[in-house]
């Protein structure tokens, strides 16, 4: 390693604002909208009508297509980055319905997975395009983080392979996947133990792979009557060079009025909040330039599973990339303005 491909060009963190369009439900509702969006700024209205300017390095106004997103994040960029063996992250930031998994994946929360080439593709689709444009294997793993522990997206991949290899005799039913346990080890840093992981030849490939992981968090968030948007999805790809990418579509980061939830869902509220909050912290900390910079960043790393496990691609010589999505509706003002000031703390 050593060395400093692109990242001068870069800040150590790029955020990048998207405004979706309102949803004909909302349009129908007679929604009005909270912000507008001009060059790499968005002015933003609270419920009152005071108005507020955030500036971005970009600023995506709700007509922008996918493809316009993967310009915005530079992603071009970042595919040169770990085709050059460092690391790299990206982050969909914002609350449950402003488009996360629709600008990751692509419409419809990935109940089908566009392909690449289509419009709809999001960003993690036309990166595993182009990232085989330049390698011909990859590595993934995909995991979810609910409550401060991690499940294998891709158990099932797993039982279904020791299935045809004999490794497993018995039917096991694919069920849920147990809990994981995170260990640290020197030179990886921080790892899920026990994670699948599964080496594809293709985007297609890659693609199904990503499809059984987006399934299985759906029927894991349905089989535990919880919503999936309560958990933290992270895509892990490795390539042979030790170039290492990280998808992450964190939980919505909406505030829950604490009257209105109790028991497991306080608890949840609570997890949520800190890891998204000492995410925060870190990637402010990435871009500061105080001479305790590093220790800083280590300790706080080790305080929640999800900054444990994104770590490795926020530090070092990575480059990071924080998408913050933005519900129009003027009703959603006040999300809209945490949001904001979130995203616009990060930078
Ligand atoms: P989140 O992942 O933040 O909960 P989703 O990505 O599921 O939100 O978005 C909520 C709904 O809005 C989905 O039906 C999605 O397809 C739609 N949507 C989000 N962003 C856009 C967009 N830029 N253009 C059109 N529809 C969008």
């Amino acid at each position: 390693r050593g060395g400093n491909h692109k990242k001068s060009k870069w800040k150590s963190i790029r955020v990048v604002c998207r405004v979706r369009p309102m949803l004909p439900k909302e349009l129908a509702e007679g929604e009005k909208a909270s912000c507008d969006v001009e060059d790499h700024k968005v002015r933003a209205m609270d419920p009152h009508g005071k108005a507020t300017l955030y500036r971005f390095a970009s600023a995506l106004p709700p007509g922008a297509g996918q493809e316009s997103v993967y310009d915005a994040v530079l992603l071009d960029d970042i595919v040169d980055h770990v085709i050059h063996g460092y690391g790299a992250c990206m982050l969909a930031y914002g609350q449950t319905g402003s488009g996360k998994s629709h600008t990751m994946i692509g419409p419809d929360g990935g109940i089908e997975i566009p392909s690449p080439s289509d419009n709809n593709a999001g960003v993690i689709p036309r990166t595993i395009h182009k990232l085989f444009t330049q390698t011909k294997s990859l590595t993934l793993s995909f995991c979810e983080v609910y409550n401060e522990q991690v499940f294998d997206l891709l158990h099932e991949i797993r039982m279904t392979i020791e299935k045809m290899k004999g490794i497993i005799h018995k039917d096991v039913a694919a069920g849920l996947a147990k809990p994981l346990k995170i260990k640290w080890d020197r030179d990886d840093g921080f790892y899920v133990d026990d994670l699948t992981t599964v080496t594809v030849t293709s985007a297609e490939e890659a693609i199904q792979v990503l499809q059984i992981g987006t399934s299985a968090r759906k029927v894991a968030s349905h089989d535990l009557n919880r919503a999936s948007s309560r958990s933290h999805g992270i895509l892990d790809i490795k390539l042979g060079n030790g170039g290492r990418l990280m998808f992450g579509d964190l939980a919505g980061s909406e505030r829950l009025k604490a009257s209105k939830v109790s028991g497991i869902h306080a608890k949840e509220t609570g997890h949520i909040n800190k890891s998204l909050f000492i995410l925060g912290t870190v990637i402010n900390a990435l871009s500061s330039s105080s001479s305790n910079k590093l220790s800083l960043i280590s300790s706080r790393i080790r305080e929640t599973v999800l900054t444990k496990l994104l770590g490795a691609t926020l530090t070092g010589n990575s480059i990071t990339c924080l998408v913050a999505c933005v519900n129009p509706c003027l009703r959603q003002g006040a999300e809209t303005l945490r949001t904001l000031d979130y995203a616009s703390t990060a930078q």
